[in-house]
This record gives structure tokens, sequence and C-alpha cells, in this order.
């Protein structure tokens, strides 16, 4: 389905970023895996598309770091020779009633999860507005539909998110790119493990589909939405989250 595309999938060393990696590679595209100090954990999914003949290699980066990504998306082009589809996956929680809220926090998430989107988004479309299948996903979250106490900034950056693919859809749709965004719900990975049990019991009441998701789950849309079977699709923001929000 991707065959002869490249994907730079920002923060794929673990969690929903390894799977949609992984995915990607699975449906032929090269993909790039960044990283930000993880670096055993990368090199596991490289050794996984590699496995199953995929292609595959590592960009280390702090996706906060703007010179940084322009400097990593020039060596994804240089290795793959052109740039196609970029998933802006990378995201942080720093998670604290506002009151108690450290500047840094607020800092953090925000650099990371919102300016993070746009630095990769910006170096990236310098390669990707040469492809003949252009897509962006951004990798936002239900919290920034809903809110949650205790994640302001977290649920700001995922709004801001939001409003910046509608805005980049319509900015780039005259130039062929589509460019869309996935809110997931409630996914196992390293982020969540971390909750107590409580919560997540509340949180599984308010999922009609009776389940946690999985990064399977957000992978297989952002397959979709990376892919051509999705040509006529821009500026949506796309729930993966067994039916939590509802509009
Ligand atoms: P995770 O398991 O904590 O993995 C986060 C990934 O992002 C890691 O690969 C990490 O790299 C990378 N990363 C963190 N900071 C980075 C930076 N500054 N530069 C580059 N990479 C960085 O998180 P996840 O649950 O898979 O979440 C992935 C995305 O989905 C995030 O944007 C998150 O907000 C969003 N999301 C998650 C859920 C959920 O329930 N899990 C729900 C909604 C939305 P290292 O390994 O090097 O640290």
């Amino acid at each position: 389905m991707l065959k002869g595309l490249t994907a730079l999938v920002t923060g794929s060393s673990r969690g929903i970023g390894r799977a949609i990696a992984i995915r990607l590679a699975q449906e032929g595209a090269a993909v790039g895996i960044n990283y930000n100090s993880n670096k055993e954990a990368a090199v596991e999914v490289l050794n996984e598309i590699q496995g199953f003949g995929g292609k595959a290699a590592l960009f280390p980066g702090d996706v906060a770091d703007g010179p940084g990504m322009a400097e990593m998306t020039k060596k994804i082009k240089n290795e793959f020779g052109g740039l196609d589809i970029l998933v802006n996956n990378a995201g942080v929680t720093r998670d604290g009633l506002l009151l108690r809220m450290k500047e840094e926090d607020w800092q953090r998430v925000i650099e990371t999860n919102l300016t993070g989107v746009y630095n990769c988004t910006k170096a990236a479309l310098r390669y990707i507005l040469r492809s003949e299948n252009p897509s962006i996903i951004n990798i936002s979250s239900v919290v920034g539909q809903m809110g949650n106490a205790g994640q302001s900034n977290y649920a700001a950056a995922k709004a801001g998110i939001m409003g910046f693919t509608k805005s980049m859809a319509r900015e780039l749709a005259s130039k062929g790119v589509r460019v869309n965004a996935v809110a997931p719900g409630f996914i196992e990975t390293d982020m969540t493990s971390v909750l107590p049990d409580r919560v997540k019991e509340k949180m599984l009441e308010n999922i009609p589909l009776g389940r946690l998701g999985k990064p399977g789950d957000v992978a297989n849309l952002t397959l979709f939405l990376a892919s051509p079977n999705s040509k006529y699709i821009t500026g949506q923001i796309i729930n993966v989250d067994g039916g939590m929000v509802m509009t």
C-alpha cells in the first residue's frame, strides 16, 4: 500500500509511535524512526522492521529543537531519497493541578507536544511538497476535546494540534498535501501504565466498547490516513477511542 514511499514517525521508539512505524513498514514504506533518548527501544523497533524485510533507519532528536528537526529531515531525505508521510506522534505528560503546576512542566509539554508539531511539519514540508502522495497525520488526544483535571498543559497542546491541523489542511490543500489528526482515547502504553487502577477503572466506565485501546488500533487508522485510500480526506480529527467521544 505504501511501497516506494518514505515516512517519518516522531517518537517511534515506544508505544503508539512504535506501532505506527511497524504498521507503515509492513505496508512497504521506508520508515524514519525518531526518538529522544531511548536508543535501546528504538533499536528494537529497527530490528523488528528489518526482521520482516522492511526498510527503516534511526534518527534521534528532540522534536522541540527546531534547527535539529531541519537537520534530521534533511538526513532522512538523503537516506531514502525523499519524504512523503509525516506522523507527528512524539508527546509527553507532566501532570498536575494548575495551582501547583511548575512553569517548566507547562513549557515542556507545550514545547514537545505542540511546538514539536510546528517544528517537524515546517522541516518536513520542504520535502513533502515534492511528493506524489503527501500526507501529514498529527496525533492529538480526546483530552484536547474533553479537557482533563490535572492536564491543562497537555489538553492545551492537544487542542492546539487540532487547530493547527485544520489550518494546515486549508493552507496546503491546493498543493495536494492532506493534513489530518487522530484523537486516541485511552491507549495501553508506558504513558498510561503509570495511572492507578482506580483511574483506569473509572475510564473504562466511559468507554462504550468496554476495553482500553491498543497501539495497533491507532496505527491502523494512521495507515489509512497515510495511504492513497484516504485521498479525499483532509482537515479531519478522527477519534480512536472506543466511543468515548461522540460528536
Ligand atoms: P509513550 O509510550 O510515552 O511514548 C512516547 C514516545 O515519544 C517515545 O518514543 C519517546 O521517545 C517519544 N518522545 C518523547 N519526547 C520526545 C521528544 N522531545 N522528541 C522526540 N521524541 C520524543 O507515549 P504514547 O502513549 O505512545 O503516546 C504517543 C502519542 O500519543 C503522544 O503524542 C500522546 O500524547 C498521544 N496519546 C496517547 C494516548 C494514550 O492513552 N497512550 C492517548 C491519546 C494521545 P523516547 O523513547 O526516546 O523517550
